[in-house]
């Protein structure tokens, strides 16, 4: 393990800010005595330092600060530096060092703990983190903070049920509601079930989703997904349109599977009524783009490539482009196509950076919807992104 200067400068910060505290509280006699060990010592752990023996370097630094009230929280400063680092074991060492100590009140050692149940954590120890954040739980001053660690080990352990009843318990206590959430860990309850094909247990967890949050999109798309599997199409349309309410952004998410149920109970009328109706409410990228295969199926290639040309006219967008390439190279030959593929290239290029979906929180980017997203961590920040150049028109105002 090496040392930068740079990491050494923050090892000796809070050493240097404590002990020169220290050293202006003491009396003149131990004033001397100190500042005659203490740089001794300094030396001693600098010196294992810079011969890479950290080990030894923080046995040193331990020995240095005797842990009394006034070097608590050097301790937790150095403890919580090395976990930052991804040295957990020696956080682990400082914050067991610290709590072994008799002389810490009941608050600095809840304190410690927080600090050791997070080293755990990030050990991959969940059972050990997961007793700590219990018992601090029921101290007042820690609860919130040992609710939402908890909350961690259950989202990481995917134990759903024991992350609602941890989600409820902090909406009380913070005040703050976390319904949303609530209902993305019911989400993720009914997704598993519906991989199970239990579409019973699928279905009560979706409704619970709806009771926790009623604008929960996943919940509207878990459910038509559960209706479509038993086979209940028009269900499960009305379960997939009600997205559109809930948030038109992921109107998108749907369309393919509305338009397939569509195509299944074999109501070309139905599917083309619904489009033309929806695309009337909304301008959006996959709502066109699934219209533009219902018009090609409908009345040929042709007038798909008039309707996508039209749209073009007025929403200039790579997407549209990218399908009227499509379209034009089905019935091209020779040189034409040669063109063509080419130019498909280059603009399928172009379209990537036009999709997909982005954390409003992180910035994270992805191809596909993440509920949780995979950069913060974050629920129901990941949203499809608003395409350029095409505006989403607002439904009914
Ligand atoms: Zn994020």
């Amino acid at each position: 393990m090496s040392f930068s200067a740079e990491s050494l400068l923050w090892l000796l910060l809070p050493l240097a800010a404590a002990s020169g505290w220290l050293i202006a509280r003491l009396d003149a006699r131990r004033q001397i005595r100190r500042q005659f060990d203490l740089p001794a010592a300094y030396f001693k752990g600098l010196n294992f330092l810079l011969n890479e023996q950290p080990d030894k370097a923080i046995e040193i630094f331990i020995k240095v600060l005797e842990v009394n009230s006034e070097t608590v929280e050097t301790h937790l400063a150095l403890g919580n530096l090395f976990r930052r680092r991804g040295e957990v074991e020696r956080a682990i060492r400082i914050h067991q060092n610290l709590i072994a100590r008799p002389t810490l009140d009941r608050d600095q050692r809840s304190y410690a703990l927080l600090e050791l149940g997070q080293d755990y954590f990030k050990a991959g120890l969940f059972d050990r983190a997961e007793n700590l954040f219990l018992e601090l739980a029921e101290v007042r001053a820690h609860s919130e903070q040992a609710l939402r660690l908890l909350i961690n080990i259950y989202q990481q352990e995917k134990e759903w049920e024991k992350a609602i009843q941890t989600s409820r318990k902090l909406a009380r206590i913070s005040g703050k509601p976390m319904d949303d959430v609530i209902a993305q860990y019911y989400c993720e309850l009914a997704a598993e079930a519906l991989a199970k094909h239990n579409l019973s247990a699928a279905r009560e967890h979706a409704r619970k989703a709806f009771s926790a949050d009623g604008k929960c999109v996943r919940a509207s798309i878990l459910l038509g997904d559960i209706e479509a599997e038993e086979g209940r199409y028009r269900e499960a349309i009305r379960a997939w349109q009600r997205v559109e309410e809930q948030d038109a952004h992921y109107f998108g998410e749907v369309a393919h599977r509305i338009a397939d149920a569509y195509r299944r109970l074999d109501d070309e009328q139905g599917l083309y009524q619904f489009f033309a109706g929806a695309l009337k409410r909304h301008a959006g990228v996959a709502l066109t783009l699934t219209f533009a295969d219902i018009i090609k199926q409908r009345e040929g290639l042709k007038a798909a490539e008039d309707f996508v040309v039209d749209w073009l006219r007025t929403h200039p967008n790579v997407h549209g482009l990218h399908r009227l390439l499509e379209l034009n190279l089905e019935q091209a030959e020779g040189a034409a196509k040669e063109d063509l593929t080419l130019l498909k290239g280059i603009i399928e290029e172009l379209r990537e950076q036009h999709q997909g979906y982005a954390c409003q929180e992180c910035g994270f980017k992805g191809r596909s919807v993440h509920w949780q997203c995979p950069g913060c961590a974050r629920w129901n920040t990941v949203k499809p992104v608003v395409e350029e150049n095409v505006r989403l028109a607002k439904a009914a105002s």
